[in-house]
């Protein structure tokens, strides 16, 4: 081979070697997430899927036919995912997509006076919410130095709860009670009670019967408030997965106007069924079970979620948002394990007993087991003339009761307070839809503490009382004003509300006589 020959083939070789270099780099493969991933197993209400590399918790995944699902657990091998959609048809090899979105739901005004599901989706047959902001569902709690004692009421209307029980903007209030005791309708009644206020409504129903919820929505707009209320509602048939994260869409829709500086109240009814939702999801997901088969988190969970009601300083805008959390007891057990743990991270608690439903005596509030932590320094000052010696008449007639059921023969100042006691009981019944101004609260409890029902025969107290509070209202309309403001009660209100109650009694009086005298049987029987 001569030179020249050589010098070609070599060319030739360095030719093809840089050709081939070039195609290399250009085919060079490059390493990519993928984003699909096949379901290898499908459960109720949940799924695991193979293949989904780097997904993120709480990342939505989207099922075929645009069903929707929740990166729940984050394996190695596979993601475990709860499905936020039914998805009957959905089986093995079904192919599933990341969206890279953590789970976020609509917020806005254009959400008030609807009712929606976990993810924002309208459940009233009305159009989707125009919404052109979303929030992740799940949220840090403001920090310490970003939230505002608790200083402004949130009134219920109720008297036994703003006299007793009061409750401040930014509290995180529990209601507990056994099965139909009127645990809703507390809560129902502090919601129509902010129909002539600014305070947004938000309730969320978990897990319940969607008739349940319409009736709800039907009393919202007979009482004037759905248009200043979100319904954020899943039901018993939804997947567990949607109502686990029920609460939390409901925190962030309520959010959205606390950062705005509104004030919020949060209705979430209730967190014993959001509980049950949580550990059917675990379970299924072969998390370790712990006290009653509960994960060992549920108590985070629900702190987590609770701590991101407060009230916010002036700095954010001030605005608050006040929690309602409802849970359901068995057998008035309240130790059992999720009411302790939400009544340890609340900050206080309504105590229903099913005993005083029962007796008719309604709202069904045991007062010596309901206690609010950081309300009373909230409670306007016109209470403070009422509320002590309230307290401790109640409190001493229960003990008394409890005594004279014996049957012994009681002294005349035992017997006095016993029927002060009854008449105290009596004057704090309330009818349902029926919230008090705050005036109108006192002016039956004023009169009260002065003794003038103590001469009433039991079963026409409430009939009085009522006469009494619109006597007042109509008569003293200066008075009623100033208390409206937050002013004190002085001696010269006082004075004045018990004149127009005697003369209300007076009036009444001749009438109170001569039913007495007449046919017991068509009078209302006293408990
Ligand atoms: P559930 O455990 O089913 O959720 P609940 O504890 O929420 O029940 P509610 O549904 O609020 O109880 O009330 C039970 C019943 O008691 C309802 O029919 C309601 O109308 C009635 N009720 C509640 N409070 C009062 C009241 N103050 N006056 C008259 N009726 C009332
Ligand atoms: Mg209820």
């Amino acid at each position: 081979m001569g030179d020249e020959e050589t010098g070609r083939l070599g060319g030739l070789l360095e030719a093809t070697f840089e050709a081939l270099q070039r195609t290399m780099q250009e085919y060079r493969v490059k390493p990519v997430v993928e984003a699909v991933g096949r379901v290898t197993f499908v459960g109720h209400g949940i799924a695991r899927v193979r293949g989904l590399a780097d997904v993120r918790a709480r990342e939505v995944i989207r099922f075929p036919g645009n069903a929707l699902g929740m990166a729940f657990n984050l394996d190695p091998e596979e993601v475990g995912i709860v499905l936020l959609d039914r998805n009957e048809g959905l089986s093995s090899g079904a192919e599933v997509r990341r969206t890279g979105r953590v789970l976020d739901v609509p917020v806005g005004e254009a959400l008030l006076g609807r009712v929606v599901d976990a993810v924002g989706r309208p459940i009233d047959g009305d159009a989707p919410p125009n919404t052109r902001r979303r929030l992740p569902i799940e949220r840090p709690a403001p920090g310490i130095m970003d939230r505002a004692p608790v200083t402004v009421p949130l009134q219920t209307g109720l008297k036994v709860v703003d006299a007793l029980i009061p409750i401040g903007r930014g509290q995180r209030e529990l209601i507990l009670g056994d099965r139909q005791t009127g645990k809703t309708a507390i809560a129902l009644d502090a919601m129509i009670n902010q129909r002539n206020n600014k305070v947004i409504c938000v309730y969320c129903a978990i897990g319940q019967r969607m008739s349940a919820v319409a009736k709800l929505v039907d009393d919202l707009a007979n009482y004037g408030i759905r248009k200043k209320t979100i319904v954020v509602a899943t039901s018993e048939e939804d997947p567990p997965g949607l109502q686990f994260v029920t609460p939390y869409a409901a925190m962030s829709m309520g959010e959205y106007f606390r950062d705005r500086g509104r004030d919020v109240l949060l209705v979430l009814d209730d967190l014993t069924r959001h509980a049950w939702a949580y550990r059917e999801l675990s379970l299924l997901l072969r998390r370790p079970p712990g006290r009653e088969a509960f994960p060992g988190d549920i108590f985070y969970i629900h702190s987590r979620l609770l701590e991101r009601s407060t009230h916010l300083n002036d700095k954010l805008g001030g605005g608050s948002l006040t929690t309602l959390p409802i849970v359901e007891t068995e057998a008035q057990n309240i130790s059992a394990y999720i009411p302790t743990n939400l009544i340890s991270i609340t900050d206080g608690q309504i105590y229903l007993s099913p005993d005083l439903f029962r007796k008719g005596v309604l709202p069904a509030i045991e007062v010596g087991r309901s206690v609010s932590r950081v309300g009373g320094k909230t409670q306007l000052t016109a209470y403070r003339a009422v509320a002590g010696d309230l307290k401790l008449t109640y409190s001493q007639f229960q003990e008394l009761e409890a005594f004279a059921r014996f049957g012994t023969r009681l002294e005349e100042h035992t017997r006095k307070s016993l029927e002060r006691g009854r008449r105290v009981r009596e004057v704090l019944k309330q009818a349902l839809y029926e919230p008090l101004t705050v005036p109108q609260q006192l002016a039956a409890l004023v009169a009260m503490i002065h003794g003038l029902f103590d001469e009433v025969p039991i079963h026409y107290v409430s009939a009085l009382e009522a006469m009494v509070r619109n006597a007042v209202a109509e008569e003293l309309p200066e008075v009623c004003e100033r208390i409206e403001l937050g002013r004190a009660l002085d001696e010269n209100d006082r004075r004045l509300m018990i004149e127009v109650a005697q003369s209300v009694i007076d009036a009444n009086r001749e009438m109170l006589l001569r039913n007495e005298a007449g046919d017991h049987r068509s009078v209302p029987p006293s408990i």
